[in-house]
């Protein structure tokens, strides 16, 4: 079986899930080839040397930014040029984007969000969740070639050893490049509270607006508190439903929190080692939210918060506000 790995290069750098990708195409057992499109490619063939036998690449200044035209130009040139019946490709934010449109133009089939591939008798199968990580599969595709966009964290990456790849240059017109990437623009990067990475995701619930011991709401002080807390420890900033729908009725609530945040049954169920719940007391968040959260903890006044008591390991009666503020004091 021919198995055809798909990267792109960064002025000669691979990102790590590149490595992970290639991982994974280890355990079809396959002939493994290496296609790598961007700037600095034979530089990024070189960084893997011993990571396949043949080495394709399309190098060309118009791939120095990802852009969607030039990008599917380049991949469809490559998967035309490797003729497997497998690629394997890392779900990077270029690939996502630029690798249906790819599939499209060569007449491949095309997956997304791969956690696992397995090649039994020769044949692939590949896994993934569905329906909000409620029900994994295992899927198979007769029309050839197929790609699969393989999601990163699952595999380990590979240790190649860097070496002089030998590289084969693919021919690739850039007809279209009618888009011009100006720069980019996006928010300060603590300002994205949204971290997949992150050692620990804090939850904060609708409590953090409601009425305090002193008979008022204080939101100015939840939004320091937490912000600097995620500031300081690099946490994900999960969210009840509660706390942001609050927001829609145009009540007082934290700024910076969105429903990209929500986790639960109408939210995501993200992937950390850890988990905080703070001023929450939904099921949703407690016991959909936190499904793949391994060690749970939770700070609620109420005793009796049955969610925080039924799926926390730890729970802590006491008041978020003064934990969170000595909790910051404490890793300050
Ligand atoms: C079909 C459906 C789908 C839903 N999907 C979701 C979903 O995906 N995600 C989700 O989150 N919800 C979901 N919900 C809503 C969910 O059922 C709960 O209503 C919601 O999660 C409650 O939010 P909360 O815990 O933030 O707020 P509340 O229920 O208001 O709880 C606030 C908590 O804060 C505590 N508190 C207050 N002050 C302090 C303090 N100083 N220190 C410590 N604790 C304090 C209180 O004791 C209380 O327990 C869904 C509901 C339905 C019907």
């Amino acid at each position: 079986m021919n198995v055809f790995v798909l990267l792109h290069s960064d002025n000669g750098a691979l990102p790590r899930i590149a490595l992970e990708t290639l991982s994974a195409a280890r355990q079809l057992d396959g002939n493994i080839t290496v296609g790598i499109l961007g700037t600095g490619a034979q530089a990024a063939a070189d960084s893997i040397a011993d990571a396949a036998a043949r080495f394709l690449v399309v190098d060309n200044p118009a791939l120095a930014q990802p852009r969607y035209c030039t990008d599917a130009a380049a991949a469809a040139a490559l998967i035309s040029a490797a003729d497997a019946e497998i690629i394997l490709a890392p779900a990077t934010a270029r690939f996502n984007r630029a690798l249906p449109g790819a599939a499209a133009r060569t007449n491949a089939q095309i997956d997304t969000k791969i956690v696992g591939v397995v090649a039994e008798g020769g044949v692939v199968q590949a896994q993934r969740w569905y329906y909000r990580q409620r029900i994994f599969t295992t899927i198979r595709r007769t029309g050839k070639p197929w790609i699969l966009l393989m999601e990163g964290g699952v595999y380990p990456a590979i240790e190649a050893a860097p070496g002089g790849a030998t590289t084969e240059t693919v021919a690739c017109e850039f007809a279209d490049t009618r888009t011009t990437v100006t720069g980019i623009q996006k928010p300060a990067a603590d300002a994205q509270t949204i971290r997949p990475e992150a050692k620990l995701l804090f939850v904060a619930g609708a409590g953090w607006t409601k009425k305090q011991k002193d008979g008022a709401p204080h939101v100015d002080v939840a939004g320091t508190l937490i912000q600097d807390f995620l500031r300081k420890s690099g946490a994900s900033l999960g969210s009840s439903k509660s706390i942001v729908d609050l927001q829609s009725e145009g009540q007082g609530t934290l700024g910076f929190m969105t429903h990209m945040n929500q986790v639960g049954q109408t939210g995501s169920t993200p992937r950390h080692p850890k988990g905080l719940a703070t001023c929450c007391h939904g099921e949703e968040p407690h016991a959909v939210g936190w499904r793949f959260i391994n060690e749970r903890r939770a700070i609620n006044l109420d005793a009796n918060c049955g969610w925080a008591q039924g799926k926390a390991d730890v729970l802590y009666v006491a008041d978020a506000f003064e934990v969170m503020e000595k909790l910051n004091a404490l890793i300050g």
